[in-house]
């Protein structure tokens, strides 16, 4: 799926090649649920000889907002691209296609028929309830120490919860705590300062490697990321734990393991990422219920 650095890709790329500034002349649905029902009919009607003012991204949304105060919103689920070709039928599976006035097509293609474009007045009545972005001077040190205390769950399903920060999905969390070397199964409020520290700094580092080489692209054969112009992003080769199971830590040379945490297939080095059973309770503040029988220390064990 998309992430951050994916969907910041494609809006760069659209910013960089003109697509603001444009007219849509026309709207073409490949496949009508695209657009939900309710709103399909509006969309049809108001979206033709709209002009692009600005396209920005908000979490793994892209937003593009037009001349007569609405907005687009594109979300592209688990296999949604937007391409931007100079003629219309380039691509099997274009769901909904926007011909701009200089002859251009921007379309979106996705096989697996998840993503979702919807026209609304105000954009915070879908994006108001989201976390704050990763990469905003929000998201601090402090604003992630104090945001973890609130919450009694295991860290990963936790920062892949848009609503509590937005953009992360599977890749970059896997990644992020690799490298701060933190279990994703750790309850976020028992995290120490130093790894919160560690953690917010890992964050930030993954996402903007990320962005830096144009997305990740996964699958041999059919990546599932592309950007606009067709390339493959380059951060495959830079990621250190994501789908390398049995393959050597790039730290500790212990091989990569993949377990499942909260649905969600989860790659991690079991060395440098210790099992939240085998750590003393790091917050005094939510102390650990009584366990029975010894606590195994992790250095011991
Ligand atoms: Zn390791």
């Amino acid at each position: 799926m998309p992430e951050l650095p994916e969907v910041e890709t494609i809006v760069r790329d659209l910013c960089r090649r003109r697509v603001p500034g444009c007219r849509i002349v026309d709207v073409v649905l490949g496949w009508p649920g695209v657009v939900e029902a309710a709103g399909r009919n509006q969309f049809l009607r108001i979206v033709p000889g709209r002009r692009i003012l600005s396209i920005v991204r908000r979490a793994k949304y892209l937003v593009f907002r037009m001349d007569n105060e609405m907005y687009l919103l594109a979300h592209l689920r688990m296999s949604g691209r937007i391409y931007l070709e100079p003629e219309s039928g380039c691509h099997a599976a274009t769901r909904l296609s926007l011909r701009l006035e200089d002859g251009r097509w921007l379309d979106f293609v996705d096989p697996r028929k998840f993503g979702r474009w919807m026209l609304v007045g105000n954009p915070a009545e879908v994006l108001g309830r989201l976390g704050p972005e990763p990469l905003s001077a929000v998201f601090t040190e402090a604003w992630l120490g104090e945001q973890l205390r609130l919450h009694r769950r295991q860290l990963k399903p936790l920062l892949l919860d848009q609503t509590f920060l937005a953009g992360l999905g599977n890749i970059y969390v896997d990644e992020a705590l690799w490298a701060a070397g933190i279990h994703p199964c750790r309850c976020a409020a028992d995290l120490s300062d130093r790894e919160v520290q560690s953690l917010h700094k890992a964050i930030g580092r993954v996402l903007r490697q990320g962005i830096r080489n144009r997305g990740t692209s996964l699958g041999n054969g059919r990546p599932n990321f592309k950007s606009p112009d067709g390339r493959q992003g380059r951060n495959r080769s830079r990621l250190h734990v994501f789908r390398r199971t049995g393959q050597p830590c790039p730290r500790c040379g212990k091989s990569i393991e993949r377990m499942v945490v909260g649905q969600r297939g989860t790659h991690l080095c079991p060395a440098c990422q210790i099992r939240p059973s085998l750590l003393p309770c790091a917050s005094p503040r939510f102390p650990r219920p009584a366990r029975r029988g010894p606590l195994r220390n992790a250095r011991s064990a």
